[in-house]
């Protein structure tokens, strides 16, 4: 019933020539494979995504930004709108990853605020959600993943629209560490059953949550095949072509 996703976060990684060399293996990859219901896209760096969706217009890559301003437009030197990725035809935008949550101050309300900007202008959200260690430690993992589903979604509408939500443990978030299989499947029929409890069985039923935190080739698999696991948002492992391509391989074949 649900697609799988395969999402790179390329974070702040790649000069151009690197990344035209990886979008053009990556897109000659795509069209001679059957994809059957698997959805491959790169959020890439602001500055590649016109190469992307120049590439995207003739292959099933789909293309997504990593970050968005929560304001329509305006005096907001050095800043990117909704509107501007809408307009170069990019499909998703993470928002509320916990880099930006750490670097950049990004809270639950400025994470809403994005949703609703994205929806706005038809840009599909990755909302990242996820503990951190000391929180886990504490056994606070449930509450603040439910805090944060509540203060992200607070009066978003699930509308035609796909939202994403990405579940990413801080922990495991470049650092080699993954949850297990189970630990992951465990949070992410959490946010299903908020999902039902909150929008019903039909949104609950249809939106994708995607693992993040050091997925790679080596565990892929047995994360891909929890019920509740419906792709993956991959760092480190989506900058080498040879590691991203084998998590596509793994999803087509699952
Ligand atoms: C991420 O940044 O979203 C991520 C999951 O990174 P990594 O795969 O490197 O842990």
């Amino acid at each position: 019933m649900r697609n799988f996703l395969i999402a790179g976060n390329w974070k702040m990684n790649k000069t151009f020539n690197e990344a035209d060399e990886f979008f053009a293996e990556l897109n000659e990859k795509l069209k001679e494979m059957e994809l059957n219901k698997t959805e491959v896209a790169v959020c890439a760096p602001f500055v590649y995504l016109e190469m992307a969706t120049d590439l995207a217009l003739d292959s099933p890559l789909f293309v997504g930004a990593q970050n968005c301003n929560e304001n329509e437009m305006g005096a907001y030197t050095g800043e990117i709108s909704a509107e501007m990725l809408a307009s170069m035809e990019v499909d998703y935008c993470i928002v509320g990853h916990s880099e930006r949550r750490q670097y950049f101050g990004e809270t639950d309300d400025v994470v809403n605020k994005k949703i609703k900007m994205l929806q706005k202008h038809a840009i599909d959200p990755i909302v990242c959600i996820g503990e951190t260690l000391q929180q886990r430690e504490q056994n606070n993992t449930e509450k603040i993943i439910l805090q944060q589903l509540e203060g992200a979604f607070q009066d978003v509408v699930f509308d035609d629209q796909n939202i994403v939500i990405a579940y990413e443990p801080v922990w495991a978030i470049g650092t080699g560490k993954t949850a297990t299989p189970e630990q992951a499947q465990e949070i992410h029929a959490l946010i299903r059953k908020w999902l039902n409890d909150n929008y019903g069985l039909d949104i609950a039923n249809s939106t994708r949550i995607l693992y993040g935190g050091s997925m790679k080739p080596e565990n892929a698999e047995q994360l891909l095949k929890q019920v509740d696991i419906d792709g993956g948002l991959i760092g480190g492992a989506a900058l080498d072509f040879e590691k991203f391509s084998d998590i596509i391989d793994t999803a087509v074949r699952l």
